[in-house]
């Protein structure tokens, strides 16, 4: 048997549709974070285990996608029924994926941190609160050089 290839319960992926995904992990009839049982029946509903042409990455990159059984069915069929048409949206996933990676990891290193608690619900000084500053402590005000507030602490840095 090929190891890297998803083994589902046609019954089960069909019978525990509506279940949502949940952690801690919950069966729902695909063997993804469960041992194949060495009968290849199914540990529930002892049905005979299904085999599918979807590997264990794909799978990953469809569940970044969605947890949901149907659409997960639709496309395990699909990559038995068009190949082709399967890569194609195997590969825009991927970009998704990929995109939102990227968004993400930028959006960490846009994002300040306030050196004093650490906390990120940081802003921006306006000039206007700049030269309020000025005015209310004259040249001796530490908030001059700096321009950015924590909302946490109320640091500025
Ligand atoms: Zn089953
Ligand atoms: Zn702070």
């Amino acid at each position: 048997m090929d190891n890297d290839r998803l083994v589902i319960c046609r019954k089960c992926i069909e019978d525990f549709k509506s279940i949502p995904y949940t952690t801690p992990f919950q069966y729902r009839g695909l063997y993804t974070n469960f041992k194949v049982p060495d009968d290849n029946l199914c540990n529930i509903c002892k049905e005979k285990l299904y085999i599918t042409e979807v590997t264990k990455d794909e799978i990953k990159i469809l569940y970044s996608i969605s947890h949901d059984n149907s659409f997960l069915h639709e496309m395990i069929k699909l990559k038995e029924t068009d190949p082709i048409e399967y890569q194609l949206k195997l590969s825009q996933f991927k970009n998704h994926v990929q995109q939102q990676k990227m968004a993400q990891e930028e959006q960490n290193t846009n994002r300040l941190k306030c050196p004093y608690c650490n906390s990120t619900n940081v802003r921006k000084i306006g000039s206007g609160e700049r030269a309020m500053s000025v005015l209310g402590w004259g040249l001796l005000s530490k908030k001059i050089n700096k321009s950015f507030k924590c909302n946490n602490c109320g640091g500025t840095f």
